[in-house]
């Protein structure tokens, strides 16, 4: 990227197989918020003209205008392409079509997503996956299912370069944390305005720093878990790894974010992890609510341990609630202070009155 970009679009489709769940949850998105970044309150960002249909008060003219104009490549600044929903496999299917947005002006039959993907993804500064059927397939791309989904990077190949030479990014969740993506969001935009480097993403093209860590890692209850003090039902506040709780393998960071402004985040408020994030996602970690193959091991071994951890621990918290017993408003000093200079003892004595140590 040779000159820093001043002024940016953002195309953003929710036309892929997908229930728009993404767009709803990053309008909930506090670290920076949506609107902060589209009213250009954030100091260095470009100007940023943000096109969504969800969030959108144009007509459906005016909101296409320009996607149509990205493909003729006479927009009059760059776009970054969001893409919310998986990608359907139109070559298997036996006559219309799977997914898609406007219509062919000449032949008006919808165009298919796949379609707008040639053209657009090859001419975008960057592409973003957003959402875990965006990312990965998601639910849509199970196993059984009729379309073929596929995330973007397996529909443009995981190799992909945008015109700027990015990878695809990548950010995943069902839905996604709506702080992940507008933090992502945020890094691109300093990137491309010439203020961040580059955007770091592991090989599954999500960002390191948002991902390279487990739910476990920063979960509420994993002091339970370690105890091997494990809930028996969803009306416990202890670790829930016996009734389906995939954290301990799953990469997300919701447990230490929270949800909304700091609040919330599965495991911390009780609901199970069930993997939302990862590219099994779901098949992988189903059927839910049975304990994880790996967890009846782990949580096997850790139990003498966890038994003898928590009757130790249990006997230090009793000495630890109740105060040493010297302290006494009774005649003597029964501290066991040693007094270094002894004969300085008469001083002080004097100074407090007769009352020094025995
Ligand atoms: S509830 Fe899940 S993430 Fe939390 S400590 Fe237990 S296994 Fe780990
Ligand atoms: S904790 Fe698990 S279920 Fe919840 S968002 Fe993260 S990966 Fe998804």
């Amino acid at each position: 990227m040779a000159e820093p970009i001043k002024e940016l679009y953002i195309l953003w489709t929710s036309e892929g197989l997908s229930c728009d769940g993404d767009t709803v949850s990053v309008t909930a998105a506090m670290q920076p918020t949506i609107e902060e970044v589209v009213l250009g309150i954030i100091p260095g960002l470009p100007k940023i003209k943000l096109f969504n249909k969800v969030l959108a008060y144009e007509n459906a003219d005016e909101f296409m205008a320009p996607f149509w104009k990205a493909k003729a490549g006479t927009l009059d600044a760059p776009f970054v392409l969001v893409v919310e929903g998986s990608i359907p496999n139109e070559n298997v299917k036996h006559g219309g079509f799977w997914t898609g947005m406007a219509s062919d002006p000449v032949t008006k039959q919808p165009i298919p997503i796949n379609t707008w993907l040639d053209w657009l993804a090859p001419k975008a500064v960057a592409v973003i996956a957003v959402g875990t059927c965006a990312t990965y397939g998601g639910i849509h791309g199970m196993a059984g299912n009729p379309t073929g989904a596929m995330g973007v990077a397996d529909y443009l190949g995981w190799d992909f370069k945008s015109a700027a030479g990015l990878p695809i990014i990548n950010i995943p969740g069902c839905p996604v944390h709506p702080d992940n993506f507008m933090e992502t969001l945020t890094w691109l935009l300093r990137q491309v305005a010439g203020l961040n480097p580059i955007i770091p993403l592991d090989q599954e093209l999500r960002p390191t720093w948002l991902f390279g860590k487990t739910i476990h890692e920063g979960c509420d209850r994993a002091g339970y878990y370690e105890q091997a003090d494990f809930a028996e039902n969803y009306n416990s506040p202890k670790c829930q790894v016996k009734v389906g709780c995939w954290g301990p393998v799953v990469n997300c960071n919701v447990t230490k974010r929270g949800w909304m402004n700091g609040i919330g985040g599965c495991p911390n408020v009780g609901g199970i992890c069930i993997g939302c994030t990862m590219p099994g996602f779901p098949d992988r970690f189903m059927p839910f609510m049975d304990e994880p193959p790996g967890a009846t091991v782990s949580a096997t071994m850790l139990q003498p341990y966890g038994a003898l951890i928590r009757r130790l621990r249990s006997m230090t918290n009793d000495t630890v609630n109740h105060e040493p017993k010297w302290r006494h408003n009774g005649p003597a000093l029964t501290t066991g202070y040693n007094p270094h200079y002894p004969d300085a003892l008469p001083v002080f004595a004097q100074l407090t009155g007769g009352n020094s140590h025995d």
